[in-house]
Formats: structure tokens, sequence, C-alpha cells
């Protein structure tokens, strides 16, 4: 029973040197949150021991009454907190439950839509190198250059001339909320399967602050990770008839052994999700978002060449374009980064910059709001990071801002 600290001193001192950071830093990157002490404890628990190749019930292997229970918790607080008719909470992250959401509907060849991922689409949707544009014909749809928003005339257009097996709708960088109803029926029109990716916006969904694709799409993926709060893996919601089809896809289909103590930690972070004070957490969330969008569209920020795309935000994040300022995505990146703030560069429509440059900044609420940010703070922040991304800023000036800000709000006090 010898500590991490005497143990492996190295491991020990880079853990506790990331939890100082995390502590002493503004963490603004949209797909990071931070689990409650809870979830890390289940996540750190003895099941990380235990073989259950299967599901609750259809094992193969002895011993796995307690793993059973945990799994069937987790299943019915994310089937209730969705109104999914059927759950599989074994993918070990985002990218693998869309793999095996794929690999359960299509054959190797067939065509997909979804966005593409400069627009704001993930890996998994599609990009040439990843499973998706390999094993896959990839159709990718884009968003409208004048609105900033999904072009669903060219969804439509798309579907119908290519026949697609599966549409996928979902983003990782997009600051509105799709029409899952419209999809659905351009869907059935082509009679190809909707799958919707909510991986960034299921925290908003749960809390019934975001429109729920449940009800419109055959499969719905998501990370349990994002503003979902939980630990780091993935989830598939689906109706039951394809239930079978989506659990043997998972299990044997594209992995072994279930990660037992994540899938305890997801249970926790579903009971956390379903609560007043995640609901509450939520509108924090967004209001945060739409302070952020609204003092970065301010004239004296205009004039430094920095814009919203879309002009605002309807969800957890902004998309700051940096095509008409000096600063390119990665400069604006370490300038936040070296005041304490930690974002994403990220690609955005017609991007001019390589994708390792970008001309865009992705900046997120969730993590902040977990923290306990309200109106003011959110307000400060914004104020903080429309004057960083001026010609001249006071670097000491706004790292003092940003450390009070730290200071005011503990991240996980007695770690
Ligand atoms: N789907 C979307 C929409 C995402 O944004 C992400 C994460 O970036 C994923 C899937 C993949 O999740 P993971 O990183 O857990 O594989």
């Amino acid at each position: 029973n010898t500590p991490l600290h005497e143990l492996d001193p190295d491991v020990a001192a880079a853990v506790d040197a990331e939890l100082r950071r995390q502590q002493n830093t503004l963490e603004m990157i949209a797909s990071e949150n931070f689990a409650p002490v809870a979830v890390m404890e289940a996540q750190g628990s003895v099941l990380t021991n235990k073989y259950a190749e299967g599901y609750p019930g259809r094992r193969y292997y002895g011993g796995c009454e307690h793993v059973d229970v945990v799994e069937q918790i987790a299943i019915d607080r994310i089937k209730a907190l969705f109104g999914a008719e059927h759950a599989n909470v074994q993918p070990h992250s985002g990218a693998q439950a869309n793999a095996a959401a794929m690999f359960a509907l299509l054959q190797p060849g067939d065509t997909i839509m979804g966005l593409n991922l400069a627009h704001g689409g993930h890996l998994t949707h599609g990009m040439k190198i990843n499973f998706s544009g390999k094993l896959y014909n990839v159709v990718a749809y884009h968003v409208d250059d004048a609105t900033g928003q999904v072009d669903m005339a060219e969804v439509e257009r798309l579907a119908k001339e290519s026949k697609p097996k599966l549409i996928v709708a979902g983003w990782s960088a997009y600051p509105r909320q799709l029409d899952f109803a419209a999809f659905r029926r351009i869907a059935d029109e082509v009679g190809a399967y909707l799958m919707v990716d909510m991986a960034h916006f299921a925290g908003l969904v749960a809390a019934g602050l975001h429109p729920n694709p449940v009800p419109h799409a055959h499969v719905v993926t998501t990370t349990t990770h994002k503003t979902l709060g939980g630990p780091r893996g993935g989830v598939i919601l689906s109706t039951a008839e394809l239930a079978k089809k989506i659990n043997s896809a998972v299990f044997p289909g594209q992995q072994g052994g279930p990660l037992e103590h994540v899938i305890a930690a997801k249970a926790v972070s579903f009971k956390v999700a379903a609560s007043e004070e995640f609901k509450e957490r939520q509108q924090r969330t967004l209001e945060g978002a739409k302070i952020l969008a609204e003092r970065l569209v301010r004239a004296d920020v205009a004039e430094a060449g920095v814009s919203v795309l879309s002009g605002g935000t309807d969800v957890h994040l902004v998309l700051v374009d940096l095509r008409n300022s000096e600063l390119d995505g990665q400069q604006a990146e370490d300038r936040l980064h070296g005041i304490g703030i930690t974002v994403n560069r990220n690609a955005i429509p017609n991007d001019p910059r390589p994708p390792m440059v970008t001309s865009g900044l992705r900046i997120g609420t969730p993590a902040l709001a977990t923290r306990g940010f309200g109106t003011e703070d959110f307000t400060e922040v914004a104020d903080i990071i429309a004057e960083a991304l001026k010609p001249s800023y006071d670097a000491e000036a706004l790292k003092a801002r940003v450390t009070a800000l730290a200071a005011k709000h503990p991240l996980y006090p007695g770690l």
C-alpha cells in the first residue's frame, strides 16, 4: 500500500504540478471541465482491477456481481437523463463511441456525411486520415459564409446527390444549435441513419438548456468529460431496435474489457448531472459564453481586427475570428497562456493560415462555471481576454487580474 509520492516521486511530482496548474490558471478549453472529487474517487477505485468482458448479467468472466451493479446503475441513469431507450456506457472515449456506432451501422466503403473539420466537425466525422475518412466515403457539409451557421440547404442537396447511409450531426467547434428535426427529415428522405454526436453539448441537454437530439436520432454518441463534467470516456445511446447491433459493435467489435472504474465514475457523474446544482451550473456556463461573445464584439476590440464567428453563441463556447488581426491563432493562444488563461487555437471556416497556426481561438466556459464563476467573474475574464488580444497590452497587470480571479474561486480546496 505504498502511496504514490513514495513509490514514484517522479510521477507524483508531475501530478502535483498539474493540480497546481489547474488551480492557479483559468481553464477555458471548451472541451475540458473539472470532475468532482467523488468522480475521481470512483475512477481511482479497485474496480480498475476487474475484467468484465460482456454486459451486466452476461459476462465472460467470474466475479462480476459488483461491477454488474455499477454498470447497470450507469446505464439506467443515463437512459433516464436523456430519455434514451438503450445505452452502452463502455466506450473508452468519444472517438471509440463514434467508431463503434459507425461499425454497427455501416460497411466499409459506405457513404457518410459530416461537418467539415475546419468548419467545426470532429476528426471522427470523416477527416481524411482518421478511421472515418479511411473506411468510409465522406461527403462533408459546411457552414454558410454569411451566417456562420450550418448550411441546411447544402446538407439537403448533398444528401440527395450522394445518398449517404449515415448523416452525422454534431461538432467540436461551432457556437450555435443544430436543427435535429431538419437533419432527421433529410435523413429519412434519403434512407440514411441519423447519428448525433453531442459530445460538446451533452451537459446543456442534460440540464434542459439545449434541444435533446435523442428523440430525433437513431444513435446519439457523447463523451462524458466535457460539459457533462464526468470522467474521460464515451457513451452510445440508441433506439431499442439498434441495441443489439450497438452492443456487439462495442464488444467484441471494437473493445475488450470495459473500464469498470471509469464506468463507476460515469455513473456518479450522471447522478450529479440530474441535480439542480448541475442545472444552475450549466446556466452560468451559457451566461458566461454570452458575456464573452458580447465583450469580444465591442468596438474597441473590433478595431484590433478581432470578431466572433456567427456574431455570438447559443452554447458554451465562442469562436474568435482573427483573420483581420495581426495576431494569428498560435500567437493569441500563447499570449493568453502567458497571462494564465488556457484556450486552444482553432481553424475557422476558410482559414487563410495553416492548421498548426490557424486564425481562430475556441474559448469555452464550462470549467470556470464548475469553479463557481458568475456574471461578474465572466465579465472580468472576458475583459481580460479582450485587452490581451489588442496590439498593445500590459501582460503583468492582466496576469494579476487572472490570479485574483483564480484565488476568488479555489479549485479542489484541500487537495
Ligand atoms: N466527438 C466530438 C464532437 C468531440 O469534440 C470529441 C472530442 O474532442 C470527440 C468526439 C472525441 O472524444 P475523445 O477525445 O474522448 O475521443
